[in-house]
């Protein structure tokens, strides 16, 4: 994709004409399909967007299910606090570092400047250190798991909508263990949330696997991510869990006395994900008609457009709003009883808007008693008798969900390319080949000149055993790494 982003694009007041072609123009093809189906729009300030009513609710979708899943592992959600002393930052040294150059300062305030600067969160591990480490005395108190849903604020220069802003959404878990066990455990729990989640919710298929040395979180022992892979073959990481092991508990001083009389550091993980998952639906799932949304998040599952055409049309619309008065309140439905669009204009605009099941009712549908179901992905118009319409449409929206996944599914498969030499995983990334898979020696120069050469990145390192040689240095290999280029 180009640098070309929202901000930067043309301001036309949110109208966009025609969406372009996704395989010939991906960038604008993505710009123009949040501008028209008014899931974002433009704000003056750089890096900024506003997301409109649509796109929030999407989003808001997204947030019921990974807090279903939160609550179900135990966690409770807490807000803390927007402005973060400098001093908390610099207690964790490669912490500090890491953001040091995103962070945005407040150092007036009430028309003073103000005795120590305040830093507009990034991440709250330095917030949330300081305060557990008031709250936890015993064992007893242990493990702590609280989860936050806020915004934080990231300095940026280039920006494109839902991928990298300068103000995101985002959940921010944050938990204090007794054991380092207890935290790896918790690390990975929550990479394997957000794993199913991605699959099962959003229908976007991932990869899986901890971060090399290089790519991990400022702080973290180790930072696990789920990977993501966009159309045009880069990469997009969509959740991360990190073990953060002792680092913060020994930087925010918190200790707990154990069973054993013995004073001891906790050990803490912390775990996001934002709503850049939104950018990655809206790329993997969408068509040049605009935006394909699997139903579990999409604000409006099924839309009824009655055919409002001769002397029935009263019983038509009757029919229509019956309709939609039965598939209440399992699914989320609206019937356009517009009159000032015709139901082709409709239809076009509800396939742009990316809902997943159309239902038509016609003069002639009434008198058969029957409805017609399009649904928005794939080919399965089909007609069903109106006694079984609520069974009917929940069939198509589950059958829509897993034919959205599985086509995803078989994109990703079909572009992870195994590689055993620098000049393979070069041609594969220049190709836009996805995925590349190599062997790695585990050794740093390896990586730095597989960086250099090729001008992607190790995404993950996955579990799975290495058996062959480094494609670099040809020692014998200890990892199975997947390489890409990424957002
Ligand atoms: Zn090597």
């Amino acid at each position: 994709m180009s640098q070309r982003s929202i901000a930067q694009a043309p301001d036309e007041g949110g109208f966009v004409k025609e969406i372009p072609s996704k395989s010939k123009h991906f960038a604008d093809w993505y710009t123009a399909v949040i501008l028209k189906a008014e899931l974002a729009d433009y704000y003056p300030v750089h890096g900024c967007t506003v997301i409109r009513p649509y796109g929030y609710t999407i989003w808001e979708l997204m947030q019921q299910g990974l807090d279903r899943r939160f609550k179900a592992t135990g966690h409770t959600n807490a807000y803390f606090p927007l402005f973060i002393p400098q001093s908390f930052l610099h207690r964790e040294a490669e912490h500090v570092e890491g953001f040091a150059p995103e962070l945005a300062w407040v150092t007036r305030g009430g028309g003073e400047e103000l005795a120590e600067p305040l830093a507009v969160r990034p991440t709250s591990e330095t917030a949330i250190g300081h305060m557990y480490a008031r709250w936890i005395r015993s064992y007893r108190d242990l493990p702590i798991l609280i989860n936050q849903w806020c915004n934080v604020v990231r300095w940026e220069k280039a920006t494109r909508p839902f991928l990298r802003t300068m103000e995101f959404l985002w959940q921010e878990g944050h938990t204090a263990h007794r054991t380092p066990e207890e935290a790896e455990t918790e690390a990975r729990q929550m990479l394997e949330v957000y794993r199913d989640f991605a699959e099962t919710d959003v229908a976007i298929p991932v990869l899986s696997g901890r971060k090399p040395e290089s790519e991990k979180f400022p702080g973290a022992e180790h930072s696990y991510a789920i990977e993501a892979l966009m159309p045009d073959g880069q990469a997009l990481q969509a959740g991360t869990s990190h073990n953060l092991g002792q680092n913060f508990a020994r930087a925010f001083n918190i200790k707990f006395l154990d069973s054993d009389n013995t004073e001891k550091f906790v050990s803490t993980t912390s775990w996001g994900l934002s709503w850049r998952m939104l950018g990655g639906l809206i790329m993997v799932h969408g068509d040049d008609r605009g935006l394909v949304l699997p139903p579990r998040v999409a604000p409006i599952q099924a839309v009824i457009v009655p055919i409002l055409t001769g002397k029935a049309r009263d019983d038509v619309l009757a029919a229509a709003r019956a309709v939609g008065a039965r598939l209440q309140p399992g699914i989320r439905v609206r019937v356009d009883d517009r009159t000032e669009v015709t139901p082709g204009w409709k239809f076009n605009d509800w396939e742009m808007r990316g809902v997943p099941v159309r239902i038509e009712l016609g003069p002639r549908d009434l008198q058969a008693h029957q409805v017609t179901l399009v649904p928005r992905a794939g080919d399965g118009r089909r007609v069903v008798p109106l006694d079984g319409v609520v069974e009917a449409v929940s069939a198509a929206l589950e059958e829509a969900q897993q034919t959205m996944f599985r086509r995803a599914k078989d994109y990703l498969d079909s572009h992870i390319v195994a590689a055993s030499t620098r000049e393979e995983v070069v041609a594969a990334i220049a190709a836009r080949s996805g995925f590349v898979r190599i062997e790695w020696c585990g050794n740093d120069a390896c990586e730095q000149t597989l960086r250099r050469e090729s001008g992607a990145s190790p995404r993950l390192i996955s579990e799975e055993a290495a058996s062959g040689r480094c494609a670099v240095c040809g020692a014998p290999a200890r990892f199975v790494v997947y390489y890409a280029r990424a957002y």
